[in-house]
């Protein structure tokens, strides 16, 4: 089959690959659509040390089943699939506990950080464990389906957050997961949702997928303005999707007391945080980790269209451009946020 493979750091080949072997509970997908995903473009020039070469990325991906393994069952040829980015153990006893997202020794498609490689979905195909999967409604398109994984991702953080009908929200952050977030708050019921951002097309963006206010950080007075659209008082809750000491106390200043903080974003692997207001305002700071169950309401929502993932698609594209398209993600250029390619 075809590939496109990290041969070294920083250098991806669209080449000939060997193709998948089966084990005994996996499904052969031959992929319709996979998305480049923010860790693969970080992932990419080594500096995560999640992509050690040589490897096939790819977490975020949808396609047919072609192939069955001798114990899978309740799955068909043809079958539209997506699964999800993790590949988690059924006898852990996280998993037991409905905790899948932090069970031990878990794998993710796409990822090589040394205690394993696990080839992904930028390739013609790929092998995935019948446990993982999820069928495609027949409303949503392969190309959507590929943008579940980031979309589960903002559910699972709203999930989290203890949120009253017509709660007020603060999203601090309005790329992808930001977005996303906003939408299934909307969706979910939440009352004023304010966006801050420092790029104004990101707060656009934001205000026509749901935001009722935007805020840039460099030019409004955050706790001012937040305090005058809630009353006074502060957020009911607030999500942190960017994960650098500045917007984490920037989340904590924005919500009321007694709130909490959904903390999503972690770019940084340290945050200094105001302890005696978090303390004395009783706040309470909320991680989230990945996805745990949210794929079929995601796939449903976006059926609905009580989610909008083409307004996050920048471009789909053939495989066989991937390293064009990644080398234009990683130089950052303005405007491109979702890439989706195909095989
Ligand atoms: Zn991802």
């Amino acid at each position: 089959m075809k590939a496109l493979v990290l041969e070294e750091y920083n250098k991806l080949v669209y080449k000939d690959f060997p193709d998948p072997v089966l084990a005994e509970d996996e499904v052969l997908v031959k992929v319709e659509a996979v998305g480049i995903c923010g860790s693969d473009v970080h992932g990419m020039d080594g500096s995560s040390g999640r992509r050690i070469p040589p490897l096939v990325m790819g977490h975020e991906a949808a396609g047919t089943i072609t192939a069955l393994g001798n114990q899978v069952s309740g799955w068909k040829k043809g079958d539209r699939v997506t699964f999800d980015s993790t590949i988690y153990k059924l006898d852990d006893w996280y998993t037991r506990k409905g905790l899948y997202n932090l069970s031990d020794n878990r794998v993710v498609l796409g990822v090589s950080p040394g205690e394993y490689r696990r080839h992904g979905a930028f390739a013609e195909f790929l092998n995935v464990p019948q446990h993982i999967l999820y069928h495609i409604p027949d409303e949503v398109s392969f190309t959507q389906a590929s943008m579940v994984e980031p979309v589960a991702v903002a559910a699972h953080a709203v999930e989290l957050t203890p949120l009253s009908l017509n709660d007020s929200a603060v999203v601090v952050g309005c790329g992808m997961i930001g977005l996303f977030v906003i939408q299934v708050l909307r969706a979910r019921g939440c009352g004023k949702i304010i966006a801050i951002d420092l790029e104004l097309e990101k707060l656009q963006l934001a205000m026509e997928l749901g935001a009722d206010v935007g805020l840039n950080p460099n030019r409004d007075d955050i706790r001012k303005e937040v305090e005058s659209h809630t009353g006074g008082r502060g957020a009911d809750v607030a999500f942190e999707v960017v994960g650098i000491s500045d917007t984490v106390k920037m989340a904590i200043a924005s919500v009321r007391k007694g709130a909490t903080v959904t903390l999503v974003g972690n770019l940084s692997p340290n945050a200094e945080i105001p302890l005696q207001a978090v303390v004395t305002r009783q706040i309470r700071l909320q991680g989230s980790c990945a996805i745990c169950g949210e794929y079929p309401a995601v796939l449903e929502m976006i059926a609905r269209k009580e989610v909008n993932v083409e307004a996050i698609l920048s471009v789909e594209a053939p495989l066989s451009e991937g390293a064009t398209w990644f080398q234009r993600l990683y130089d950052k250029e303005p405007g491109l946020i979702k890439v989706v390619l195909k095989p």
